[in-house]
């Protein structure tokens, strides 16, 4: 998404939220490329689905490997998407009010579904940006409920929910089907 590029932002240690649920650690590997993550300085996003307080799904990714995947994704179908976040809401605006209040309180940047306002209910996905081993408050992170997943997936064209579907099956191990899109920001 065509966001203005950030100076410094807060930062926090990675919370137990985002921490893999089959280590119970902090991601330390890219899913893809199998690059260390750990280090300073080094950029990586982290999508966890959850489904009634279980973790469904979840991954860490170096920027590499990120933006190679959302170069492979319809321009159509990312040009919808950002449409789509920018009628529902401004992250700039949403990042300046939540710093203002508190940078550091990192629970309300996920507390409820960036797009529709509400309450996340049984079935939601979670997005943070990482450095090393600090989560960075900037566009993301953020969180969407299950409605908004189930609209996203209806706005993408064919091909794009076909290669999500692949690298769904192809990393993650489980059926594309269910599981949506790792939202390219
Ligand atoms: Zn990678």
């Amino acid at each position: 998404m065509d966001l203005p590029p950030l100076g410094p932002v807060p930062f926090v240690p990675i919370p137990k939220i985002f921490h893999s649920a089959e280590t119970d650690q902090p991601f330390d590997k890219c899913i893809s490329c199998s690059c260390e993550l750990g280090g300073d300085g080094t950029g990586y996003l982290i999508e966890k689905g959850f489904v009634k307080e279980e973790t469904a799904f979840e991954y860490a990714m170096c920027f590499e490997c990120h933006q190679k995947i959302a170069t492979e994704l319809s321009p159509a179908s990312m040009k919808r998407i950002e449409h789509y976040f920018g009628e529902r809401i401004d992250l700039e605006e949403r990042r300046s009010e939540i710093t203002e209040r508190d940078p550091k309180d990192w629970e309300q940047w996920i507390s409820r579904c960036v797009l529709s306002g509400k309450e996340l209910g049984d079935e939601f996905q979670i997005y943070g940006q990482c450095d090393g081993g600090d989560l960075v408050l900037a566009y993301l992170p953020y969180a969407i409920c299950g409605e908004e997943l189930e609209n996203i997936a209806q706005i993408l064209s064919k091909e794009t929910r076909g290669r999500i579907d692949e690298f769904v099956d192809d990393f993650l191990g489980v059926p594309g089907s269910g599981l949506r899109i790792p939202i390219p920001l």
